[in-house]
């Protein structure tokens, strides 16, 4: 009951304020016809990437984990003319479905879909001299979260935004005796951000169309 109150919520703020776009219902629909898992984020979170990528006036993005795009379409449109985002994806069904979905979605142009273990991808971006990113969205394999956020703090400056999904996970997040290994990687995740002089974060719980779940957010230091 609680979780239908929380999809027809969800259904209200969608209807009030991200008004019907036909493209992005096309990739989701794409996605589904491939046969890709449903755990992209929901139209108001894809939104609130897109937000953040505005308050920030971000112009280059990394993300980890692209599935079929649809979180990379909603935070390339929110760059400027001259904006770059990589997006890193380890399935080569997922980044084909994905290419596809931003060329429909007419944001190519702006997206560097680099297809692999975003470790390796991550290591080959330092050994090019990446510039530092602007905002990080990290939504991949959990039990490697801490890798990510490493990593993630090597490609910042001053004032990047590090953005984690997943962190709350219906609440297991708290078990300390999980067997998952997702757990203990989002764990490791927060013990790292805590410990670590360099990021200001927090996390907040979400209910919704993806049921009981979070994010944690953070700004790099001056
Ligand atoms: N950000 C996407 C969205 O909201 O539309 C959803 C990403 S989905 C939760 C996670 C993706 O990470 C999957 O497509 C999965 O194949 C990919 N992934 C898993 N392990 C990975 C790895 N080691 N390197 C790169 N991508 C990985």
């Amino acid at each position: 009951r609680q979780s239908n109150t929380w999809e027809i919520v969800d259904q209200y703020i969608t209807e009030c304020l991200i008004p019907y776009d036909s493209v992005l219902e096309e990739v989701l629909l794409a996605n589904k016809q491939a046969g890709l898992p449903p755990i992209d984020v929901a139209p108001n979170q894809g939104k609130l990437l897109n937000i953040w990528v505005q308050m920030k006036q971000a112009k280059r993005v990394l993300e980890i984990g692209t599935l079929g795009g649809y979180s990379t379409i909603w935070m390339a449109r929110a760059l400027p003319a001259d904006g770059h985002l990589v997006t890193l994806e380890l399935e080569p069904r997922h980044a084909e479905v994905a290419q596809a979905n931003f060329v429909h979605a007419g944001v190519d142009h702006r997206i560097e879909l680099r297809v692999g273990n975003a470790l390796d991808q991550l290591a080959k971006l330092e050994q090019e001299n990446t510039e530092p990113f602007d905002l990080i969205f990290i939504d991949a394999d959990k039990p490697n979260n801490p890798h990510y956020l490493k990593w993630a703090l090597q490609f910042s400056r001053p004032g990047t935004v590090i953005i984690g999904d997943n962190v709350v996970r219906a609440g297991e997040v708290v078990d300390v005796h999980s067997t998952d290994p997702r757990i203990h990687g989002v764990r490791a995740f927060y013990d790292m951000l805590a410990a670590e002089p360099s990021i200001d974060a927090t996390a907040i719980q979400t209910v919704g169309s993806k049921g009981y779940d979070g994010f944690a957010i953070g700004i790099v230091r001056g």
